[in-house]
């Protein structure tokens, strides 16, 4: 069997506590590799080194570190098929979908490659006779990321570029289900030009995160992953000093309204609330029909799409349209919550839990789920399923369907189905959720804009990527200066206006 390791100084290196986790083949069951969960030394460690790298690396010129990540971005590109078939094998998402994982996340290198431009600071010139200020933005040191195990290349990608590139060093703990993109994606940045030691990969479960949490050098955390537990962190490491950013789950809402295309509204809900098996913190999982008309329309229209999907494992190629959830865990979570959704009285359009598939009968396989009539008192309905399990709640009105999305405690998408102009400009300036999508059902925005749920989907301040990721990872500083005799003269002691 396969045993994984720590990424650290620009090698491989061993684990040392003894302790491992299994690395499952989520088609099959099998375990493929065990990786090792650090020990809070051996985090020192990697700190305290990453630490040392960081000085070089961060006086080094943006525009050289921008080159490492053009040189980067060329290198994924070129190794694009090898790190979707990591995805997937650890994951089990498609090969297509693994793809797509790296490709979202290369594009936020291509953004990295223009951070000279966005790493610059401000100057005013004359702000006071003879002054100037100026700003400068400088790297923070040793960052952290930690990040979940549904988008293995994306989100260390998104983690680490802008992190990199703004001159910090950075201590990246991946998802210990799906470790491997992370570690060849290490491998890579380093034949890009990255120095030893900038980035240090570490691997490791509870114990690990909180000697991150802990460290003195380490100056913040970039998270992805559960409500509860970017709550967690975000509250450790605030105590402990540090700048924070920790992104949560969703419960993410597709408001059809009558007037809206019903077959692209359809197709809309079976490709985001069954795509990588629900396994995306921006899949639809409830869809809310406006009128009964519609409701009636639109479960009539999900059927045979839903009944449709093809489910199997990644080496099956174009023709799966999704694969298995990532532990056995988690499937008998999401047939368990779709058991409870039958006892609290919603209806079962199209019931997944009994799909077993032939030569994978030990396969993590959950068959599509589809409900009718769910209400917000339900589990199904209070809880992030994380499978591929679509609820459909009526709603009598636009505005019944609005204050929905407005009272769910999570906020990271949403998306309205509608021919109307009006409506549309109505829901996206009203709706308290980050992202949102009009006929436009996953709506992850561009890399050059900026990616961040509301409520509690997201605490701490600024998004991840874009500009926002800049601000972020470097810490700003004003100079105000002046080079006129006055200084010469004499000090000044009372604290004025600068007239
Ligand atoms: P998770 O919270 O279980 O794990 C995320 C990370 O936290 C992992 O690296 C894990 O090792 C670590 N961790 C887990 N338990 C911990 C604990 N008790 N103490 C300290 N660290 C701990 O999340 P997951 O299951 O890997 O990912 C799925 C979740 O991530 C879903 O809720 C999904 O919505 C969310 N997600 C959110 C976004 C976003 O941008 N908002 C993006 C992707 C996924």
């Amino acid at each position: 069997m396969q045993e994984l390791t720590h990424f650290i100084n620009g090698a491989h290196v061993k684990g040392t506590s003894g302790r491992f986790t299994d690395i499952f083949n989520p088609a099959t069951g099998e375990v493929q590799a065990k990786v090792p969960l650090a020990t809070v030394e051996e985090l020192n460690d990697a700190v305290a080194k990453a630490a040392e790298a960081q000085k070089a690396w961060g006086a080094t010129n943006p525009q050289r570190r921008a080159r490492v990540m053009m040189k980067f971005g060329q290198l994924i590109n070129e190794h694009m098929d090898e790190l979707a078939e990591l995805v997937s094998r650890e994951h089990g998402k498609t090969l297509p979908d693994g793809r797509g994982d790296v490709q979202r996340g290369l594009e936020v290198v291509e953004v990295c490659m223009g951070a000279p431009h966005m790493l610059k600071g401000e100057f005013t010139d004359d702000g006071g006779p003879g002054i100037d200020l100026y700003s400068m933005r400088q790297p923070l040191g040793v960052v952290a990321g930690i990040t979940p195990f549904n988008f293995p290349a994306m989100i260390p990608l998104w983690k680490m570029a802008p992190a990199l590139v703004a001159g910090n060093a950075m201590i990246l703990k991946p998802s210990e289900r799906c470790p491997s993109t992370s570690l060849r994606l290490a491998e890579l940045i380093t034949e890009a030009g990255l120095p030893e030691g900038v980035l240090q990969v570490i691997n490791g479960d509870k114990e690990v995160v909180d000697a991150i949490l802990d460290n003195e050098t380490v100056q913040a955390v970039g998270f992805v992953g559960s409500t509860p537990i970017a709550q967690y962190i975000y509250g450790r490491a605030a105590t402990n000093g540090k700048r924070a950013q920790c992104f949560g789950g969703a419960k993410n809402h597709m408001i059809i309204m009558p007037d809206a295309d019903l077959d692209k509204a359809a197709d809309a809900l079976v490709g985001a609330g069954y795509g990588a098996a629900g396994e995306r913190c921006m899949a639809i999982s409830v869809a809310v029909p406006v009128g009964a008309e519609t409701a009636d329309a639109l479960i009539e229209k999900l059927v045979p799409r839903v009944e449709k999907l093809k489910v199997g494992p990644y080496t099956a190629g174009e023709d799966v349209d999704y694969g298995p959830v990532i532990t056995a865990a988690a499937k008998e979570r999401i047939n368990g919550l779709v058991t409870s959704g039958v006892e609290q009285g919603a209806t079962l359009v199209i019931d997944g839990r009994d799909f077993s598939l032939q030569g994978y009968e030990d396969g993590f396989f959950v068959g599509p789920s589809l409900f009718d009539n769910v209400t917000p008192d339900m589990d199904i309905y209070r809880e992030e399923i994380f499978g591929p399990v679509l609820s459909t709640v009526r709603a009598n009105s636009y505005e019944e369907a609005l204050e929905l999305v407005i009272d769910n405690p999570y906020g990271n998408g949403t998306a309205i189905y509608t021919a109307d102009g009006d409506t549309a400009r109505d829901f996206a300036h009203r709706v308290n959720v980050g992202m949102v999508g009009i006929n436009f059902p996953i709506p992850v925005p561009l890399s050059y804009h900026t990616f961040g749920g509301w409520k509690k989907s997201a605490f701490g301040d600024l998004n991840q990527y874009g500009p926002d990721a800049f601000r972020f990872y470097t810490k700003t500083k004003t100079v105000t200066a002046r080079w006129f005799s006055g200084i010469k003269e004499g000090g000044e002691f009372n604290f004025k206006a600068m007239d």
